[in-house]
């Protein structure tokens, strides 16, 4: 599909994995896909394109470290959790990267990189340096700081902010489902996946409805959220599913892999006519 080939010629890209991604149904971190990843993002950095991951999962490592069966209950207690897991998380994910030569950087951000100019020129000078000296930098919510992601965002929107600021061509939503549907999977044997989106739709916003389960906090509403957000930088997004952190790579090679939220042209100026086109499928 043409709009699908596009991607082959991205060259900054966003990827954001979800803790449902980084880890088993009982928290416990997989440690293997996480293997994969950093394989394969090492790879496509040394193509010449330009990585930033965004990494959930502190929360989730930091249960696993004290040993917890579920996440707790109360703000606090997964502020902790995260405080403690965030930084073997940058541990773990050094080890690997490092294993194939590729130096990484933690960056622990909030959405005051949205609403204060000070913060965003601040935040965008470190990304744009690192950037600049190869160095992938690897990004999550200061948990201490901030509670939006751990409350209801799992870093989508996060991960939309970043990309925005960052002037990506494509945010990949690595996530444990394989896209959009065009019905619940769940309840309708025949739902499809949605290739390609142009036009965010009511009826969209409605099936998008719902958050997810388990260690993960997202769910398809903050993915579209985070759509809203990329479409106004013109910036592409695809949700795929992260079971197999190979899929990355055949997104940058323009390969259908999921659902692609597509629009036609960068508007880095944003909140302008977004030149979307009409239809809701193609
Ligand atoms: N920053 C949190 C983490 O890394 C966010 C996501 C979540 O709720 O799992 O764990």
């Amino acid at each position: 599909m043409e709009m699908w080939k596009e991607l082959a010629t991205c060259s900054k890209i966003v990827v954001k994995v979800g803790t449902s991604t980084l880890s088993y149904p009982n928290g416990r971190l997989n440690y293997q896909r996480l293997v994969r990843l950093a394989d394969t993002l090492a790879k496509i950095q040394l193509t010449g394109r330009k990585i930033i991951l965004v990494s959930s999962g502190a929360i989730a490592v930091g249960a696993g470290r004290l040993g917890l069966a579920s996440r707790p209950a109360d703000l606090a207690g997964k502020q902790a959790l995260a405080a403690i897991g965030q930084a073997e998380l940058i541990r773990i994910y050094r080890r690997f990267f490092e294993a194939r030569e590729q130096q990484v950087a933690q960056v622990l951000l909030t959405k005051d990189i949205v609403i204060r100019p000070d913060r965003r020129e601040n935040a965008r000078n470190t990304l744009f340096e690192l950037l600049n000296m190869n160095i992938i930098p690897i990004i999550n919510e200061n948990d201490t700081v901030a509670t939006d992601e751990i409350e209801f965002g799992d870093n989508d929107t996060l991960s939309a902010y970043v990309a925005e600021l960052a002037e990506a061509d494509l945010l990949i939503l690595l996530s444990d489902i394989d896209g959009l549907f065009s019905a619940d999977p769940r309840k309708h044997s025949d739902a499809k996946i949605i290739p390609v989106v142009c036009e965010i739709t009511k009826d969209l916003e409605r099936s998008a409805a719902g958050a997810g389960s388990g260690f993960g906090t997202g769910g398809m509403a903050t993915k579209i959220e985070a759509v809203r957000i990329c479409r106004n930088s013109g910036i592409k997004v695809v949700i795929a599913n992260g079971a197999n952190p190979d899929i990355i790579s055949n997104i940058i090679a323009g390969r259908e892999s999921g659902t692609l939220f597509y629009c036609s042209r960068k508007i880095n100026a944003g909140y302008t006519d977004m030149n979307i086109r009409n239809t809701d499928t193609v």
